[in-house]
């Protein structure tokens, strides 16, 4: 049975054509710019990797292409291969606690929350819209990122302000990340054929959140209201002290959104390096005896300690720590030093095999508890096996 599964962004749109008899990706790729100068598209596939200019008016015009290329490149002999189709929601409020097959109600439902995820959410309905028009008779799957947090419990997912801007506004935390985390304690529960695990999810890439997962469901995260909070991020702030935002406001002459705009885009590891939003350029900098890119390092650690030592005693105690996503995969140097700072409470590395990139792999002590993994995560893999087992 082969799925696709699509990210559809403001102006991208990401797929991957997975055949679900064995999970194994045919083919996969974006269309960057749409609607915009300068449009292309690169599709990878049994090796091969195309790529080409081309004007994408809109996603429409993305899907009509895409669908054109599987065919006339040979990797699907016709259309009628794909099954189904599952879409990445970025935020389903609190109505979707699980991933649905998408109906009239459901893009109703998507339009009406647009509030919540005001970049992403109305993109996510254009490409539903986009393949709807193309493929009229292949069902579609929607899997929200905040379905996984839905477990949460009032005391974690309230804040502490007036009630009504919960009861009228919704003002709650919903998180982010939630296909990742649940794909982690997944493979974590299978790997340790166990399902009564306490685990710590840390998807720390350029958005990063911590998780603490209990018996495979999530009993609080670091994101909140809107994937802002929490950890410091590439160039997020995370969680601060909110009368900052008037204070600068008023010093700045700048307005609310343009201060959100701030710590969206020029906080993070960014704004404290003051050189960049990648790890690997604050590593370096690091190396070369920047103090910066020091203090961006030693900040962002601390952030992402502090969750994980809440989340030990949430939890009363913990199996498994997990590290995903680009910087947790891929950063030796943010997992030790991670680790380090998590001694009092008996994690130990091992650093040999710390010395490891993008693979699954156990890299704490022996068999002495709590262990900790890398664990590649695979959003795209979630939405596909949700789609397959929806469409059925
Ligand atoms: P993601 O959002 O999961 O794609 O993660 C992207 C981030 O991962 C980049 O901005 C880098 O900060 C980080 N990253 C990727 N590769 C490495 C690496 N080899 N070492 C350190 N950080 C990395």
């Amino acid at each position: 049975m082969k799925v696709m599964s699509i990210n559809a962004g403001s102006s991208t749109l990401k797929f991957s054509l997975f055949n679900m008899d064995d999970e194994s990706v045919i083919a996969s790729g974006n269309f960057e710019r749409i609607g915009m100068e300068g449009s292309f598209y690169t599709i990878k596939y049994r090796g091969e990797k195309v790529e080409q200019d081309v004007t994408l008016e809109n996603h429409l015009d993305a899907i009509n292409i895409l669908l054109e290329r599987l065919v006339s490149l040979s990797i699907i002999s016709s259309l009628d291969e794909i099954k189904a189709i599952g879409h990445r929601i970025v935020n389903g409020g609190s109505l979707y606690q699980e991933s649905v097959l998408i109906t009239d109600k459901v893009i109703e439902d998507l339009i009406l929350l647009k509030d919540y995820a005001p970049l992403h959410n109305p993109a996510h309905v254009l490409g539903i819209k986009a393949c709807k028009e193309a493929l009229p008779e292949v069902p579609m799957v929607a899997v929200f990122d905040t379905a996984f947090h839905q477990t949460m419990d009032p005391v974690n997912y309230l804040y502490p302000v007036p009630y009504s801007w919960y009861q009228e506004y919704g003002v709650r935390k919903y998180g982010a990340h939630g296909t990742s985390h649940r794909y982690i304690a997944k493979t974590i529960s299978d790997i340790l054929g166990k399902k009564d695990l306490k685990i710590i999810s840390c998807h720390l890439g350029s958005g990063a959140s911590v998780c603490a997962i209990k018996d495979g469901k999530c009993v609080d995260t670091s994101m909140g209201f809107t994937p802002l909070a929490g950890v410091m991020m590439g160039t997020r702030s995370g969680d601060i002290d909110p009368s900052i935002i008037p204070f600068v406001m008023e010093k700045e002459g700048k307005n609310a959104s343009e201060i959100i705009d701030d710590l969206n885009h020029h906080s993070g590891l960014l704004g404290v390096s003051r050189t960049s939003n990648d790890m690997r350029d604050i590593v370096a900098g690091m190396n070369e005896g920047n103090e910066n890119c020091t203090l961006a390092a030693k900040k962002f650690d601390r952030t992402v300690v502090n969750y994980i030592a809440s989340y030990y005693v949430l939890l009363g105690g913990c199996d498994v720590l997990c590290f995903t996503a680009g910087i947790g995969e891929n950063s030796l140097e943010t997992r030790m030093r991670i680790v380090e700072l998590l001694r009092p409470l008996g994690f130990e590395l091992d650093i040999e095999a710390n010395n490891c990139r993008g693979e699954l792999k156990k890299i704490s002590k022996g068999k002495k508890k709590p262990l900790i993994y890398v664990v590649p995560t695979n959003e795209e893999l979630m939405i596909a096996r949700d789609t397959k087992r929806l469409v059925r």
